[in-house]
């Protein structure tokens, strides 16, 4: 069985969007000038690999630890746009046969080293976010921290009306363009806007 781990490290050099501070691992303990190592986590909770809950935009929907498990594992499809240079649209979209209700989009953006924000990142259009809402897509991921640039949240509104849940900061570039098994397990972290996640495929 092989497995793919498509979750980005997680650590003090973790690109995260430019207004959060970066995530800071505090050595509050360490061997031997202590008995054990022991180190205090201090980050946003859209730091790293995670979901976003609807409740990000919507005071009324999903949180953090209600998004069903029946949404964040199963059957996915990775559709590979490394051709799309700037915006995803629906053109772009219609070039694969998207069947699966779990989407990973993999472009240039999982090539990137992550060394610093790139604002130019791949994004995805609204219409196409329209095209894969009305698909009837549960779950779509992303290589990047956010689908949007300049930290809109059009698209966010888009999917989350619908309570379609946003997987972010994927790394996607050892998976190929076909269907695998996801896990997706987020963090129980309870009643907020998103949770740090590891995201595996298994392939069929
Ligand atoms: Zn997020």
């Amino acid at each position: 069985m092989k497995i793919i781990d498509i979750s980005m490290e997680l650590n003090e050099k973790t690109v995260v969007w430019v207004d959060d501070d970066s995530p800071k691992l505090i050595p509050v303990a360490r061997i031997p000038n202590a008995p054990i190592n022991f180190t205090w986590l201090d980050f946003g909770s859209h730091a790293g690999t995670h979901i976003d809950a609807p409740y990000y935009l919507f005071n009324e929907k999903w949180k953090s630890d209600e998004v069903p498990f029946e949404v964040l594992i199963g059957d996915c499809q990775v559709i590979d746009l490394c051709d799309v240079e700037d915006y995803i649209e629906i053109v772009d979209l219609k070039k694969h046969n998207i069947s699966s209700k779990r989407i990973l989009l993999k472009t240039k953006n999982s090539y990137d080293n992550m060394e610093k924000y790139n604002p130019n990142h791949v994004a995805l259009s609204q219409e196409a976010a329209k095209y894969l809402r009305d698909l009837g897509v549960k779950l779509i991921g992303y290589d990047y921290q956010s689908f949007e640039r300049n930290g809109e949240v059009n698209i966010h509104r888009i999917f989350m009306q619908e309570n379609i849940i946003c997987l972010d900061n994927l790394r996607l570039k050892e998976a190929e363009e076909k269907e695998y098994n996801l896990i997706c397990l987020p963090v129980k972290v309870t009643g907020i806007d998103a949770a740090p996640s590891r995201a595996i495929l298994i392939e069929k």
